[in-house]
C-alpha cells in the first residue's frame, strides 16, 4: 500500500473565522479531518501528517519556509511514495514553482493543494480537493510539483492564482493540465516530466535580494534607479504583450543596462497570463536585448522569480543565470 506524507503549512483549509478574520486553527483542522470517513477507506493511500510550526496565511511565506519544507520532503523522501502539501492559495504558485526548482530529480509526487473555505466549514472545498490529493499522491504516476485544485491537476512552476474566490482557484494558461479531475483522474500522459536517472537532491536557497517591477503607462523609471543598485542580483520585469516597454523608455533602458553591467540578470515576463516574451518583435522590445535583458518566454512570474532565487543560489557566474534563465529545467517554459 501506498504510504503519503501530508505536510500542513496552514492556509484557508486550516483556518477558522476569528473576531479579526480567518486564522489557522490545528484544533479544528484537526477535528474537521477526524470527521472525514474517506481519509481511513481502504482505497485511499497510508497517510501521516506532519504541521509546520506556526500554521501560516501563506501571505507569510518566505524563503526561509520553502527550505524548511524542503527539508522536510528530503529528510522522509525515501519513507513516503507521495506528498501532499496543505498551502495557502495566496502563494501556493509560487510555492510550488520554488520547490519544484529545488527538487533535482524528483521522482516522486509532490502535490500542493488548500481550499478557498476552511475544512471545519460545511461548504468546504478542502475536502475534495484533499481526498484527489492523497490519491495523486499515492498514484505514483506523476515526478513532479503539481497543483491540485478544483478539477484539476497543474504544473506547479506553470499555474498562477486566477479566482480570489472561486472554487477553481487555479489556471496554467500556457501549459494544459497534466491531469484532468473528472469521474476518472485523466492523466495527460503525452504532457508528464520523466522519471529522473540521477538520485533526488534538494537545493536549498539563499535569500537573493531581486525585485519585480510591472510596467504601466506613464511609468517614471527614474523612481526605480533606486532600486537597481549594485546590491541587486535579479529582477522579473513584467511587459506589455510581447515584451514591449513604453516607447519614451529611455529612462529605463541605462537603468537596466547598468543593472546587467553589475551581474543582475534582467529577466523580461508578459503581463499577459497567455502567450511568449519575443524580445526584438517590437522595435519597443529589441533595446531590451541590446542592454542585456534574458527572455522569460512565457513564465509566470512566480516561475521567474522561483527560478531566479534558485539559480543565484545555486551558480556564481552571472552568465550561466542567464543562459539558465532561458532554458527550460522543469517544463517551466
Ligand atoms: N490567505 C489565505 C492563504 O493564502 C488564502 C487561502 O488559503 O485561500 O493562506
Amino acid at each position: 500500500m501506498a504510504k503519503v506524507l501530508i505536510i500542513n503549512t496552514g492556509g484557508t483549509i486550516s483556518m477558522t473565522e476569528t473576531a479579526e478574520g480567518l486564522k489557522p486553527d490545528l484544533g479544528r483542522f484537526r477535528a474537521a479531518l477526524a470527521e472525514m470517513p474517506e481519509l481511513r477507506n481502504p482505497k485511499m493511500p497510508a497517510w501521516e501528517m506532519v504541521n509546520t510550526d506556526p500554521l501560516l496565511d501563506s501571505s507569510n511565506m518566505t524563503v526561509d519556509e520553502w527550505n524548511r519544507l524542503g527539508e522536510i520532503v528530503a529528510e522522509n523522501y525515501d519513507a513516503y511514495d507521495g506528498f501532499v502539501i496543505l498551502h495557502g492559495t495566496d502563494t501556493m504558485a509560487y510555492t510550488a514553482s520554488a520547490l519544484s526548482f529545488m527538487f533535482e530529480n524528483l521522482g516522486k509526487p509532490v502535490i500542493l493543494t488548500g481550499s478557498q473555505i476552511p475544512l471545519c466549514e460545511i461548504r468546504s472545498d478542502g475536502k475534495d480537493n484533499l481526498i484527489t490529493s492523497l490519491l495523486i499522491a499515492g498514484s505514483g504516476r506523476v515526478n513532479e510539483v503539481c497543483i491540485c485544485f478544483g478539477e484539476e491537476l497543474l504544473r506547479g512552476n506553470r499555474a498562477i492564482k486566477y479566482s480570489a474566490d472561486g472554487f477553481i482557484a487555479f489556471k496554467s494558461p500556457n501549459c494544459p493540465p497534466l491531469a484532468e479531475v473528472g469521474i476518472a483522474i485523466d492523466y495527460n500522459e503525452a504532457l508528464l516530466l520523466p522519471a529522473p536517472a540521477e538520485p533526488f537532491r534538494l537545493q536549498t536557497l539563499e535569500k537573493n535580494p531581486i525585485g519585480v517591477i510591472k510596467v504601466f503607462p506613464g511609468i517614471q523609471f527614474e523612481l526605480f534607479a533606486n532600486i537597481m543598485t549594485e546590491a541587486l542580483k535579479g529582477v522579473v520585469i513584467e511587459t506589455f504583450g510581447a515584451g514591449n516597454i513604453p516607447g519614451s523608455a529611455t529612462a529605463l533602458l541605462p537603468i537596466i543596462e547598468k543593472a546587467s553591467r553589475n551581474g543582475a540578470i534582467v529577466t523580461v515576463c508578459t503581463q499577459c497570463p497567455q502567450g511568449t516574451v519575443q524580445l526584438g518583435a517590437y522595435e519597443t522590445s529589441s533595446a531590451l536585448k541590446r542592454v542585456g535583458a534574458v527572455s522569460g518566454k512565457n513564465m509566470t512570474t512566480e516561475a521567474a522569480v522561483a527560478k531566479l532565487y534558485y539559480l543565484l543560489s545555486k551558480h556564481a557566474d552571472a552568465k550561466t543565470v542567464s543562459r539558465l534563465m532561458e532554458t527550460s529545467l522543469r517544463g517551466e517554459e
